[in-house]
């Protein structure tokens, strides 16, 4: 369903009854995408596409009554909006609710509560239904009502249509039937309650503003833009409209990226491409620079990122993504917005009602114009788009489908060379690696910077086709292999192997010695260490793949995979971060699993075959009628065209390194094993070695010692304070011995030296104790830096401000500061100055105090 688009999602399998709920009422704050207000967003003033949900759930608990006797009493005694301005909706024939409202409980005249929607008319409105079957019921809104506005329609309208008088605010929902595959609803004995506020909305009736990007939630980014554009909110509705989009896809967006989400074309990174370049050609029709969603987005990560710290981890990753998709679709923008500006100007010249759909296809396919965004445009400029035409052409791009998507892959990595070659020269080449590491072969074909020669020569970089090859070429997360190729006549050092069209293995090489020629004999050998290690890597990766997919349920997919020959790192859907425990028991069951040392198998076999033996596989992955499934001992069957082990104790030990979240529902494992475990082991007992040799303690007693140490560092700590402390007791009395009288007061000035801004201010407060009636203006230079403390009694509070006064004396060391009343602290960068500040402070309480003057 695309993102999270109700808060209700993370409750539903305790709805259906499939896992107990931690309590039959639940409250929930839920981050919420909806993809489906994507287009709105910006026309009016209160959608948006990210939102938090303001969650209630009663589990087969609390009822209608109590749900909308607690909502009408939260929003009008705890939020105290007046009771006056609220009006709900129930579902046609919900006669229950409609009495609660109106008679049980009172709260609502009658006509304050609206009838709306009606299946049988195929109206769903007040319906509340996730699926064609299953749990489903009636709901109830409540609306704030803003009385007639401006410009729309003249007739009074009801909530349920979207004249913006009515602003809804929470939704009720009653689980209370069972919907059956012919349309009946059967009632539920276990009923449920599912309410859901916006944030943003609640805040903007709390706040008493009429706008959502006029509440405190929007401030600091309707601010930045305001900068940015130089112009006010406000003052244009055109420009309005670019600003709230601006806001809200920048905030929208630092929280998919933060969630993991890169720009792509297709599924969510599709839904991160929309906003950002429907900001940024919003952010254009403001005249602001590239870079300047980014900077919106900035704003986020500072105002949120308190309260969602995935932000502050993904700081560098928003900036650098929304940036990279700005300067991306800034690139080809112009060049697209002629393009259309013109077929917009020709549609209109002939009298035409729609643009072609051949232009929005180039508009998508070449410019990166999402449709939705060429919509927009056009419909703006009083036009359509031909979507059938455009759909006619996406489908024909899709069903080219991945076998073109690889085709045009290696094309722009080989250009057409190999796959010319092949089709036309029937250029191949054998892989033999599976049983071998070194080969003879003959050289097929040789190229330079993308053209076919007859030889290289020594310092060149050259691509290598032999007839047949032990290098793997990268695949199935397994890098390409790297060697060396040699003839009679010379060698080449290959750094990397690469499938460049069907059955095409290119080798990328430099030569080294000598010469290699076009139809040579040649000795192709693999670097056998780096294989071996590759291959334990891979094996491991299958053990991994099956100890996680048993321990943790069908449900762990694996998401992506890298196998090289220092470590491995597989990346798997799972939705939460894995114990200590728990990765312990992964890694002792795949080392038990290797030291079973079962033999490690390939078999070809046609794809139905394999998937009716259980083989894994990967459900995005395109695969041929033939398939090659590897079994690793007796749990492991994972369809795999890599090289492998031929034992599973050929892969020594396996150790996790580390465990993360790579994004939202996705963990990442890494891994080493043989050589690179033991090198592991090595630098670990090092560590500990040279941990013991500085505790000069023996390695079993380090746990101890270092909790030993923590204990009697803190112990210090506590008598370093208490020191401190005392310290500060003695100096606050002889400043408070040299007090100088004013009229029923005392005032202490004094420039006190080296303590940083706590120490001061505490001083200061204990000068202030000590005083009675009195002031203490302190100040130091602490790292070069001067500070301020003021501190007043209570008393004189109303006479002398602590938190003015330090404002206007820090503004004299160039600086700032503030605080309450009676402590209040400030710093600045001129150090000089702090004497001319203290004065001006003695000074002025004098003048306050009425003292000498
Ligand atoms: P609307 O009709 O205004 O689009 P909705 O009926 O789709 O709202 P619900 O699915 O009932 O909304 O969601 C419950 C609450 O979530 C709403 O009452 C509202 O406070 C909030 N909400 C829904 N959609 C948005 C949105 N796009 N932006 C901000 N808040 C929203
Ligand atoms: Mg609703």
């Amino acid at each position: 369903m695309l993102f999270t688009s109700a808060g209700m999602q993370p409750i539903v399998p305790y709805f259906l009854g499939k896992k107990q709920p931690p309590a039959k009422r639940l409250v929930t704050v839920q981050k919420c995408f909806r993809t489906t207000d994507l287009d709105i967003v910006g026309f009016d003033t209160y959608h948006n596409t990210f939102f938090e949900m303001l969650g209630n759930f009663g589990i087969g608990d609390y009822w209608k009554k109590e749900a909308i006797g607690w909502g009408w009493e939260l929003l009008t005694t705890q939020f105290e909006i007046d009771p006056a301005s609220l009006v709900a909706t129930v579902y046609f024939d919900d006669d229950e609710a409609f009495d609660i409202w109106t008679k049980e409980l009172a709260l609502l005249e009658p006509d304050k509560v609206f009838r709306l929607g009606n299946l049988a008319k195929g109206d769903d409105t007040n319906f509340w239904s996730p699926g064609p079957t299953g749990l489903c019921g009636p709901c109830s809104e409540v609306f704030v009502d803003r009385g007639p506005q401006p410009g729309t329609k003249p007739h009074d309208c009801n909530p349920g249509e979207d004249c913006g008088r009515y602003l809804e605010i929470w939704n009720f929902v009653f689980q209370q039937y069972d919907r059956k595959a012919d349309g009946t609803l059967v009632p539920l004995s276990k009923r449920n309650i599912d309410t859901g506020a916006g944030l943003e909305r609640t805040s903007q009736v709390l706040q008493g503003v009429t706008d959502t990007f006029k509440t405190d939630l929007f401030l600091p980014l309707m601010k930045r833009i305001e900068t940015l554009s130089a112009s006010a909110y406000g003052d244009d509705p055109v420009r309005d409209v670019s600003m709230r989009v601006i806001a809200e896809h920048a905030r929208a967006a630092a929280f998919l990226i933060a969630d993991g989400i890169a720009p792509s074309n297709e599924g969510r990174g599709y839904v991160l491409r929309r906003l950002i370049r429907r900001a940024a050609l919003h952010a254009r029709r403001l005249d602001l620079k590239t870079g300047a969603i980014t900077q919106v987005a900035g704003e986020v990560v500072k105002s949120m990122q308190k309260h969602y710290h995935e932000l502050t981890a993904a700081r560098e990753r928003v900036a650098e993504t929304i940036t990279a998709e700005e300067e991306k679709f800034e690139r080809t923008l112009s060049s697209g917005m002629e393009q259309l500006t013109a077929a917009i100007a020709s549609a209109k010249e002939r009298a035409q009602a729609a643009i072609d759909g051949d232009t929005a296809f180039r508009l998508y396919d070449t410019f990166g114009f999402p449709m939705e965004m060429t919509r927009e445009l056009v419909t703006a400029a009083g036009l359509t788009v031909d979507e059938a035409g455009f759909k006619t052409l996406l489908d024909a791009q899709r069903q080219r489908g991945r076998a073109a998507a690889k085709f045009s892959q290696d094309a722009m990595r080989f250009g057409q060379l190999y796959a010319d070659a092949h089709e036309k020269q029937g250029l191949r080449s054998e892989f033999t690696g599976y049983a071998e590491l070194a080969s003879d072969a003959t050289i097929r074909s040789l190229a330079i910077g993308g053209q076919r020669v007859d030889e290289a020569r020594e310092g060149q970089d050259v691509e290598i086709v032999l007839d047949r090859t032990p290098f793997y070429p990268e695949g199935g997360g397994q890098v390409g292999d790297r060697g060396d190729v040699t003839t009679s006549e010379g060698r080449a050092l290959v750094a990397d192997t690469q499938t460049a069209a069907t059955d095409v293995i290119v080798m990328s090489a430099k030569v080294v010695d000598g010469v290699l020629r076009v139809g040579a004999p040649a000795r192709a050998q693999v670097d056998e260490d780096a294989r071996r290690h590759t291959m334990r890597n891979h094996t491991a990766t299958h053990l991994l793949h099956a100890t996680l997919r048993r321990l943790f349920g069908e449900d762990v997919h694996q998401a992506g995979s890298l196998v090289h020959a220092p470590n491995l790192r597989f990346d798997f859907t799972f939705g939460r971060s894995l114990t200590a425990e728990e990765l312990r028991r992964v890694e002792d069951e795949v080392n038990d699993a290797i030291l079973s040392n079962a033999s490690v198998h390939s078999q070809t076999m046609p794809l139905q075959d394999a998937l009716a033996s259980g083989a894994t596989h990967l459900f995005d992955e395109k695969y041929g009628d033939e398939v090659r499934v590897v079994e690793a001992g007796p749990t492991s069957r994972e369809l795999c065209g890599g090289t492998h082990c031929h034992c599973t104790g050929d892969i020594g030990l396996f150790l996790i390194t580390k465990e993360e979240s790579i994004g939202a529902g996705v963990r990442r494992i890494e891994a080493v094993t043989g050589e690179g475990a033991l090198r592991e082991v090595h630098d670990m007992r090092d560590r500990v070695d040279r941990a013991s040799q500085a505790l000069k303690v023996p390695a079993a007693r380090l746990p101890e010692a270092v909790a030993q140490m923590q204990e009697s560092r803190e112990r210090l700590e506590k008598q370093l304070a208490s020191l401190q402390k005392s310290g500060v007791d003695q100096t606050a009395g002889a400043l408070v011995a040299k007090a100088e009288a004013l009229d029923g007061a005392r005032l202490v000035v004094k420039d006190v030296g080296d303590y940083d801004q706590q120490m001061l201010r505490g001083l200061a407060d204990r000068v202030r104790d000590g005083l009675g009636t009195g002031v203490a203006v302190l100040g130091s230079t602490h790292a070069g830096r001067p500070g301020l403390a003021i501190a007043v009694s209570k008393d004189l509070t109303a006479r002398v401000h602590a938190g003015d006064l330090v404002k206007e004396l820090a503004s004299i060391i160039d600086g700032s500061g503030g605080g309450p009343a009676n402590s209040a602290t400030g710093g600045g960068k001129d150090a000089a100055r702090l004497g001319d500040a203290l004065h001006a402070g003695a000074r002025a309480v004098r003048e306050k105090l009425g003292g000498r003057g």
